[in-house]
């Protein structure tokens, strides 16, 4: 089980960026919503029932490392009031390599010691400053190397970055370049992402108004396949679509989103799911959210057909794939069973047999969302 805690803070915007956050440096505003997280940690304590101990920590933003340490101090003795982390596996916390380097930044990464934080994930996007402006983020490609030698000499041995590829403007020699600087440093974990347009992002609005092109499909899929390539030669594994770690160093978090285990979402726009059925999600408006926190503003409960859906989905974006005997258990689709269409899928060369699962073959994991839709029942 995990805990998921989204901090909806930033210092400015990114171009690509559509999570919800606001713009905030205000010290009062953040304990505000501090407070409001701790009415809500206290009304969900008994979210997971009798299921155990939480295993993974996750705080997300927006930019948690805004936030004083004091506050993120607070946050905490209300989780270990409310919950069991005796077990704590993993406790993640997002930075930006701005407030890494900056005059706070000593006094962070202590207090990030002291609360027993031991996965750093920073957001380092690119290491050309060109392309950093671009995405309007706060810190350059110097300060993003500064940054993580400063979370090494603090002792933090497991730190993940961000990269951001498919972009109008990146030449694959420039990729190459950022891949490279990303391998000299040697984080853990790398994770990487296409650049999308976000309906709620600003790159979108630009697109609308002709300011913003996406690059063809082509150069993107071989800038996909230059990462796995280069990060495979390097010793990162990749386990996921934009996913790569050295051996032991997977993200536990984000692995229990994808084998569908409960976790539980606090704060303004989290999202929480049963481990069966029941997702919720509290309302993505720091206002609205700190007027009844803890009281969610929707929920749906999922046929069927949407579990399935979604284990098929969740396991094929991973290397491991979905067990084949969860296809074989599906209902017929259009008259076939679904089996038989999997079947097919491995003489086309889409899908290949791996131990127990079906799994994408990774070179076709770039265009995994159309051979995915294929498994769906309606
Ligand atoms: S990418 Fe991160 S720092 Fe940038 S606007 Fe989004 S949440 Fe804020």
């Amino acid at each position: 089980m995990g805990i998921y805690v989204h901090i909806p803070f930033c210092a400015s915007f990114c171009t690509y960026c559509g999570f919800y956050s606001e713009v905030c440096r205000h010290q009062p505003a953040h304990s505000a919503y501090i407070e409001a997280l701790k009415r809500e940690i206290a009304l969900r304590k008994d979210f997971f029932c009798s299921s155990g101990p939480v295993r993974t920590l996750y705080f997300g933003g927006g930019t948690p490392s805004l936030l004083a340490p004091e506050l993120m101090a607070d946050i905490c003795d209300a989780l270990r009031a409310g919950f069991d982390l005796s077990q704590l596996e993993e406790f993640t916390v997002e930075v930006n390599p701005e407030d890494v380097v900056s005059a706070g930044g000593d006094a962070m990464l202590e207090g990030f010691k002291k609360l027993g934080v031991n996965r750093i994930s920073m957001g380092v996007q690119s290491f050309c400053d060109q392309h950093l402006r671009f995405m309007n983020r706060r810190h350059t490609a110097a300060s993003a190397v500064d940054a993580f030698k400063k979370l090494r000499a603090a002792g933090f041995g497991n730190i993940s970055i961000d990269l951001i590829f498919g972009f109008a403007g990146l030449t694959d020699a420039e990729w190459r370049s950022t891949l490279g600087q990303a391998v000299a440093l040697g984080p853990e974990h790398i994770s990487a992402y296409q650049m999308s347009l976000d309906p709620n992002s600003a790159l979108a609005d630009m697109a609308a108004a002709g300011k913003y092109a996406e690059p063809a499909d082509e150069s993107c899929a071989a800038q996909y396949a230059m990462l796995q390539e280069c990060l495979e030669r390097h010793g990162w594994h990749q386990y996921e679509i934009s996913n790569f770690a050295r051996e032991g160093f997977h993200s536990r978090h984000n692995s229990a989103y994808w084998t569908r285990r409960p976790y539980l979402g606090l704060g303004a726009a989290a999202h929480s799911f049963d481990g069966d059925a029941l997702r919720s999600w509290n309302p993505a408006s720091i206002e609205e959210y700190m007027k009844a926190p803890g009281v969610p503003e929707g929920s749906e409960t999922l046929s069927a057909s949407d579990i399935f859906n979604e284990q098929v989905m969740l396991g094929l974006r991973t290397v491991r794939g979905v067990e084949r005997k969860t296809i074989e258990a599906a209902p017929y689709v259009k008259g076939r069973p679904l089996s038989e269409t999997a079947a097919g899928m491995v003489a086309e060369g889409l899908l290949e047999e791996s131990g127990s699962c079906y799994r994408i073959p990774r070179s076709r994991l770039f265009v995994c969302d159309s051979i995915i839709e294929r498994l769906f029942t309606d």
